[in-house]
């Protein structure tokens, strides 16, 4: 297998605006595991459709290694890419039982008896569903249907495997207890695997990269450690950083890691035209018996601890996290500890 290169990858609909894809570029490395992130809009199902095979592109190409899939002129149909997609609709058969279900793209392909029959049980135990073979999908809970659609896209043995927002119909816990399959799936079919989703979460527990968009553009793409510990500029900050992003009179400042100490300087310079936004992360902010001062505008209970909201001078809101109950209106002494320039 070879890996998934998009080079400057773009599409515009004849609906026109904005492109809905611009100038995108990325490698997919052979067996990684990327998720392309982004708020609703941001183009990456268009993204997906294209790596698929629905859409063409307006501009720019797609390699697998070096055969082309598709640019401006060339396109290689869908179902000559051995490319399998993952809908967040399931798109199961619901007259067919879950077996007959996973066995579908073997059978389109002319294969039958035997090796359509171990291959189907291969793959139902890959997502832990032999004993549900001959059930139809109205008789699974929604998570399991999610396996039997995971289980279908197995069965091939496809090179690359397409997810969009796989989990967005299934609740918090089911969520959880499905990353976990995908992990599973990912390392035990060794495919290379590219998930979007809005999640920041879901991103970074799942991929080993993640790409973030916004209107079209591609901002950055990293590890996930790499992505939460630097993010690049505010609209990536914003989508990964959970924490505040504030202006402060630090466009001079050489370091991007900052810590108490250059923080302590900046707060007391007047703000003038050159402010940076900074990153500031509730972990980071330690209630202390002394520091600076601020204001207690917002306290959430979250069982372990408070989430509280501070405001911090005139127009700065901070997030900070307190083990101690404190109340709405009430002055706290702040130190943070570290923050980030984006
Ligand atoms: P979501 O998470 O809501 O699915 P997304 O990031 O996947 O969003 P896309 O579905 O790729 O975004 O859409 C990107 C932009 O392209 C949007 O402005 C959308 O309206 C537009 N778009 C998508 N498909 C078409 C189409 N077939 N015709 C015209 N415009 C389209």
């Amino acid at each position: 297998m070879a890996k998934l290169i998009l080079n400057r990858l773009s599409k515009a609909f004849e609906t026109g605006g904005r492109p809905a894809v611009n100038d995108v570029s990325l490698e997919v490395r052979d067996g990684g595991f990327l998720a392309l992130l982004g708020p609703s809009g941001c183009g990456k199902t268009t993204v997906l459709r294209m790596i698929a095979g629905f859409e063409q592109p307006t501009d720019g190409s797609i390699l697998l290694g070096d055969r082309v899939l598709a640019d401006a002129g060339e396109m290689v149909a869908p179902e000559h890419r051995n490319m399998a997609m993952v809908f967040q609709s399931y798109a199961l058969w619901p007259h067919m039982s879950v077996a007959d279900n996973v066995g579908y793209p073997l059978k389109v392909r002319g294969v039958t008896g035997e090796r359509r029959s171990t291959k189907i049980r291969e793959a139902l135990a890959a997502v832990r569903l032999e004993a549900y073979a001959d059930r139809r999908p109205a008789d699974l809970s929604g998570g399991q249907r999610q396996r039997v659609a995971l289980a279908r896209c197995l069965v091939t043995d496809p090179d690359v495997v397409l997810l969009d927002e796989p989990l967005a119909n299934l609740d918090r816990h089911l969520r959880q207890e499905m990353e976990e399959t995908f992990r599973e799936f990912h390392q035990r079919s060794g495919a290379t695997m590219i998930y979007v989703t809005h999640d920041q979460a879901e991103a970074m527990a799942l991929a080993t990269d993640v790409a973030v968009m916004s209107e079209g553009r591609l901002l950055q793409v990293a590890s996930p450690q790499e992505i939460y510990a630097r993010p690049e500029g505010r609209l990536v900050g914003g989508l990964v950083g959970q924490g505040a992003i504030v202006a402060w009179p630090a466009a001079s400042v050489e370091n991007r890691q900052l810590d108490w100490d250059v923080l302590q300087q900046l707060l007391s310079r007047s703000h003038g035209a050159d402010c940076a936004d900074i990153l500031i992360r509730p972990q980071d902010v330690e209630i202390a018996g002394e520091g600076v001062s601020a204001r207690v505008t917002s306290v959430l209970f979250e069982g372990e601890r408070y989430a509280l909201k501070l405001a911090l001078g005139d127009e700065q809101v901070l997030r900070a996290f307190s083990r101690q109950p404190v109340k709405v209106g009430d002055m706290v002494a702040i130190i943070i500890r570290s923050a980030w320039r984006l």
